[in-house]
């Protein structure tokens, strides 16, 4: 299972500016890198289209999802999670969050209006540390 999510500042910024600029609705991306059994090293931060753009939900547009996933394995590397914003509430998941997680393995980061966390599901809900490189 995954316990830390290392990430750089940059990354950290651009998901924060993202925040900023799609306030008041929910941006979203992914997180491409590499991965081993309990550390994401994430190396570049993508967003990606929400095509579910409310202020409470979202949704990765399926092309730009593909692209990114192709690009990543092309480069031997990997989507290691999915990022997307909470511009009006804080980092924790929302109810539909929580069943999205069940099915999607990766490691989710909210960049909420009260900071960023990340999570994992593992038979429930698992925080999972950030560090900024
Ligand atoms: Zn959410």
């Amino acid at each position: 299972m995954i316990t830390e999510l290392r990430i750089s500042r940059k990354d950290t910024e651009l998901l924060q500016a993202e925040l900023e600029a799609n306030r008041p609705y929910e941006a979203c991306g992914v997180l491409i890198g590499t991965m081993d059994s309990c550390k994401a090293l994430v190396e570049e931060a993508r967003p990606v289209i929400n095509s579910n753009r409310t202020r409470t939900s979202f949704e990765l547009d399926p092309r730009q999802f593909y692209v990114a996933w192709n690009d990543a394995e092309s480069k031997g590397k990997e989507i290691v999670g999915i990022y997307h914003t909470h511009p009006v509430s804080s980092a924790v998941p929302s109810l539909w969050d929580r069943k999205t997680m069940e099915d999607v393995s990766l490691v989710w980061l909210i960049a909420g209006a009260d900071g960023m966390r990340a999570y994992v599901w593992d038979s429930g809900i698992r925080s999972v540390k950030i560090v900024e490189l």
